[in-house]
C-alpha cells in the first residue's frame, strides 16, 4: 500500500516535472514560430522541407526527443523572426502530421493551427523510381500528388508511381 502511493506520487512528479519542461522549450520566444508535437527525431526532415538552412542569420533551435505528455517523446523546432503560411505548414504534414504550429508575437501565441495533407508536395520529396524522369539531369522540379489521405497515398506528376509515406520519407 505504502509503497503503492509512494509509487503514484513519483509518478505525478514526473509528470509535472516534464510538463514544466514542455512549457519551458515551447515558450521562450519573442517573434516567430514554434512547431510542437513533431514526431519525435523528425525535426531535421523538417527543417529541410521548410528550406530552413539557417543561412539567413535567425535563430533556429531545435529540440529532439524532448518528454511529451501527449506522445511520450516529440520534437519541437522554434524558428525566430519567421511566420510560417499555412501553405507553407502544410509542407510537413506527411514527416510530421500531428504537429502544431503556433505563432508567436511578443511571446504570445497569437495563432495555433494543425497541419494539412496538401494536393501536392512542390519540390519536397523525390521520386523513388530510379528510371523517373524528375531524376534525369533534366531540369524537372518533382511532383508528387497527393490522391488520397488517409491512409497517405501519393502519385509521382511524371511516372504514375504510387507512392506511401515511407517510400517517399525513405527517399527524402
Ligand atoms: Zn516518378
Amino acid at each position: 500500500m505504502l509503497a503503492g502511493s509512494a509509487k503514484a506520487y513519483s509518478a505525478i512528479l514526473f509528470d509535472h516535472m516534464s510538463m514544466s519542461q514542455e512549457e519551458l522549450l515551447v515558450r521562450r520566444i519573442k517573434e516567430g514560430t514554434v512547431l510542437d508535437h513533431v514526431e519525435a527525431g523528425r525535426a531535421l526532415r523538417v527543417l529541410t522541407a521548410l528550406g530552413i538552412k539557417g543561412e539567413d542569420g535567425n535563430i533556429v533551435t531545435v529540440a529532439m526527443n524532448v518528454l511529451s505528455s501527449k506522445m511520450g517523446k516529440k520534437d519541437i523546432v522554434k524558428i525566430a523572426d519567421r511566420f510560417l503560411s499555412q501553405e507553407e505548414s502544410d509542407r510537413i504534414a506527411l514527416i510530421a502530421p500531428r504537429a502544431t504550429v503556433n505563432l508567436i508575437r511578443d511571446y504570445r501565441v497569437v495563432e495555433k493551427r494543425v497541419v494539412h495533407l496538401p494536393k501536392t508536395f512542390v519540390n519536397i520529396f523525390r521520386c523513388p523510381n530510379p528510371t523517373c524522369i524528375s531524376n534525369s539531369p533534366e531540369p524537372i522540379v518533382p511532383e508528387l500528388q497527393v490522391l488520397r489521405a488517409d491512409p497517405p497515398t501519393l502519385k509521382c506528376k511524371y511516372c504514375a508511381r504510387l507512392l506511401y509515406p515511407v517510400d517517399v520519407l525513405s527517399n527524402q
